[in-house]
């Protein structure tokens, strides 16, 4: 009678337990993270737990993937961007235009002409020049025949180059990254400028790292951080006050590791002591040229400085091989005859113009596209 009684006893506790374990194991497996049960993530036996207390990876990615920009397209910026262009610029074409189409061309007009163009900030030469060639033309090919703003559109085109190469070099050879080192004055625009190609480059599927450089800057570190991550790019930065060639040797190494395509190294521009710069913009460039080739070197000009601007970049054309010009802030200034000047005065294209304080506020540089909105 006892063994029948421990019999059913026994029978019952182990009932129970076996239904407690299904239990357990059943809501364990209800508030297990989505995809911590795949095998791809699941770890080898014996690690259960701690799977299972891992952080959800897939969240990660919901959780940031949402809060990046889409950076606008090349094509549909250089629309918008030219009507603002032309808003800025458009009074020199105008005035040109209404000066041009007068009955007669007497010398007060062509003083008038030439006034203008330098008030535009084309430059001594440059606009004698231009008048020049302006007065043969429109002579040779007969006053009332000739359309002046046909000559007009040729001649300013052929001031400003079209057939200069204004293609950005941001690929490298051999598979290694494309390096664009990034230098101007503070204030000019660097920095903005720097997350502004990042974006453009995004925006063609390039992968882009960004080295912050400019060590001594803490807010220009995080205002690089900020356009890297509203696009997803890396940003190599390092201690303030650090040593910035570090900080470029590191975001090239990274990019070299990551097959990057292109790695954006933002400097510092303190023009006090220039002996200081050239010691620091050479030895950033000797530490990346140990890993790979600077395929661009991009000098950053505030189109409102005028003389200023120009005095400033004649001084870092001494310090570093500049290849090409990014005239930032040309929607602030009417004097986009700049242009002309400082591809004279430093024998390199501009490339891109900066229009705007908006993050796709950047355009590639166009000699047709330029004087059409000038012209209007
Ligand atoms: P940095 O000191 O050379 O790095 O200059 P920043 O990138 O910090 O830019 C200085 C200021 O110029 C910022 O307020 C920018 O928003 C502004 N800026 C830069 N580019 C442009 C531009 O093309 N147009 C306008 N309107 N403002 C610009």
């Amino acid at each position: 009678m006892a063994d029948w009684l421990y019999l059913i006893i026994g029978i019952a506790v182990v009932g129970v337990l076996t239904l407690a374990g299904l239990l357990t194991a059943g809501r364990r497996k209800g508030s297990a993270p989505p995809g911590a049960g795949t095998d791809v993530i699941a770890p080898p036996s014996g690690e259960a737990e701690t799977a299972t207390e891992a952080p959800p990876e897939p969240a990660v990615d919901v959780a940031t993937a949402p809060t990046l920009d889409i950076p606008e397209s090349t094509a549909s910026r250089l629309v918008r961007l030219r009507q603002r262009l032309s808003r800025s610029q458009g009074g020199l074409g105008k005035g040109l235009l209404a000066l041009l189409s007068r009955e007669r061309l007497d010398e007060d007009t062509w003083e008038a002409i030439e006034d203008t163009l330098l008030t535009a900030d084309i430059g001594v030469a440059p606009t004698q020049a231009l008048v020049e060639r302006l007065r043969t033309r429109l002579r040779v090919e007969g006053g009332q025949s000739a359309d002046p703003r046909a000559v007009l559109r040729e001649e300013l085109i052929e001031l400003v180059g079209p057939d200069m190469d204004r293609r950005l070099q941001v690929s490298g050879d051999n598979g290694k990254p494309g390096v664009v080192l990034v230098v101007g004055v503070n204030g000019a625009g660097k920095t903005t400028t720097v997350g502004k190609i990042a974006r453009i480059l995004v925006a063609e599927d390039h992968s882009v790292t960004l080295g912050a450089a400019d060590t001594f800057r803490a807010a220009a570190v995080d205002q690089l951080a900020t356009w890297g991550d509203r696009v997803g790019v890396e940003v190599v930065r390092g201690p303030e006050g650090g040593d910035p060639a570090s900080v470029a040797f590191e975001a090239v190494r990274l990019g070299i590791e990551q097959g990057i395509d292109t790695v954006l190294v933002d400097t510092a521009g303190r023009l006090q002591n220039k002996a200081g710069l050239m010691d620091e913009l050479g030895k950033i460039k000797r530490v990346i040229e140990k890993q790979a080739a600077v395929t661009e070197v991009l000098l950053v000009l505030d189109a409102t400085t005028g003389q200023n601007g120009l005095i400033q970049a004649r001084v870092f054309s001494e310090i570093v091989d500049v290849t090409g010009i990014v005239l930032t802030k040309l929607d602030g200034s009417a004097k986009g005859g700049i242009v002309v000047q400082v591809q004279r005065e430093l024998g390199v294209p501009v490339k891109l113009v900066g229009l705007g304080e908006g993050p796709d506020d950047m355009a590639p540089f166009d000699a047709a596209a330029f004087v059409d909105a000038l012209l209007g």
